[in-house]
């Protein structure tokens, strides 16, 4: 699209003619305390006084990655006690996958369709798109690929799979739920044949789903938790988190089970803390069923909308047709609304914004989407 922006705050971006776009993307799913928060650029700078990077293999303790790891763990189930910081969603499912293949001396990885994971080529060969796997081929062996919401599927889950690696909900699939009990059976399955359960929250975490992590809405809980996107508050951070029980098992044979130069870099630590603290302070989180309602109530009766997929702020709107979201995201930046794709799902658009956006700008949006969809 190539559309300039020259400063963006809250939910609003700026161009350098001073043409204001209302952001109902959130850089996929990253800004959920919205574009430069006080808090969390004060954090940044503060940060920068004191040090930026120092080393890489952890002969240093760096008070901003310390107290991350301790305030993302009091937020988990107990057994959760150990942070892998990284630099991505990517590298965190590397991560993630790695560890999982050395802690069960397993070869095998089962994902599901229509999963996105990442770039690299392991989160590749994860994808699920024949598309951009056959582009890139070979890519990892073992790979099982299930069927996202079907029970059954599950059974191919075996004694040589190491994890299964799922998004709660499916984000670029446009917004898949579970259905109900699909989670839960995938979880038992997984401890019936010993496979670690993998969830890759990197954009449902952080209230965007309405609760702090997606999978606290479905009596199911991973083995690996997979964070990015949102974790470091506009800056570049991902992490995998697990029982250390677990994570003990990169820390030997090799030494250095993985190693990353940036992953965890206290300034990104720094501004991660400080946006946790800004959604936990503010109580964002308890604000998002509400307003994801509003949008729902202002637009599902637009004749152009078959139907609206969300979970919390994660919004998929429903044309049915590739052209008709084409020319709605190309409109709406000439009235001021930034909107995107799916990877996997063209037939409808994203709607996304930061989570602090007010009931007032809840309107504002709606009436800019009804207005464009009107002049479709
Ligand atoms: N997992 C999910 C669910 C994602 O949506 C993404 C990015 N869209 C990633 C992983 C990869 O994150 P990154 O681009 O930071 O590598």
């Amino acid at each position: 699209m190539a559309v300039e922006i020259e400063r963006a705050e809250g939910i609003y971006m700026y161009g350098p003619d001073g043409k204001r776009y209302i952001d109902m993307v959130s850089g996929v799913s990253v800004s959920n305390t919205g574009h430069r928060h006080p808090k969390v650029i004060e954090a940044i700078t503060s940060q920068l006084d004191h040090y930026l990077h120092l080393m890489v293999y952890g002969e240093f303790i760096q008070s901003p990655q310390v107290l991350f790891a301790e305030a993302l763990c009091t937020l988990l189930p107990a057994e959760f006690n150990s942070v892998y910081f990284v630099n991505s969603g990517s590298e965190a499912i590397e991560g993630a996958m790695k560890l999982a293949k050395r802690y069960t001396g397993r070869p095998e990885i089962a994902c599901f369709s229509n999963a996105y994971h990442g770039g690299t080529q392991g989160a590749l060969s994860l994808i699920g798109s024949a598309v951009w796997q056959d582009a890139f081929r070979p890519l990892l062996p073992g790979i099982a690929q299930l069927k996202f919401n079907d029970i059954r599927d599950l059974e191919r889950i075996n004694s040589h799979t190491a994890c299964v690696v799922i998004e709660p909900v499916q984000a670029e699939a446009g917004v898949i739920l579970p259905q109900q009990n699909f989670l839960k059976a995938l979880r038992k399955r997984c401890t019936e044949t010993g496979a670690l359960l993998v969830f890759d929250e990197s954009q449902t975490a952080f209230g965007r789903t309405g609760t702090m992590f997606a999978f606290e809405q479905y009596n199911s809980s991973p083995d690996i938790l997979v964070l990015s996107k949102a974790l470091g508050g506009g800056m570049p951070l991902g992490a995998f988190i697990a029982p250390a029980s677990i994570m003990q098992s990169l820390t030997h044979d090799p030494v250095l089970g993985h190693i990353t130069t940036f992953g965890g870099h206290p300034v990104c630590c720094a501004a991660g803390l400080a946006a946790l603290n800004v959604i936990q302070d503010e109580k964002l989180v308890e604000t998002v069923n509400a307003k994801a309602g509003l949008f729902r109530e202002r637009l599902q009766h637009h004749p152009k909308i078959i139907n609206i997929r969300n979970a919390g702020l994660l919004m998929a709107i429903e044309l049915g047709k590739d052209e008709e979201v084409n020319a709605f995201i190309h409109k709406g930046t000439g009235l001021g609304l930034f909107g995107d794709w799916f990877l996997f799902n063209a037939s409808a658009f994203r709607i996304a914004p930061p989570l602090t956006i007010t009931t007032d700008q809840v309107h504002e949006c709606c009436d800019l989407v009804l207005r464009c969809l009107d002049e479709l």
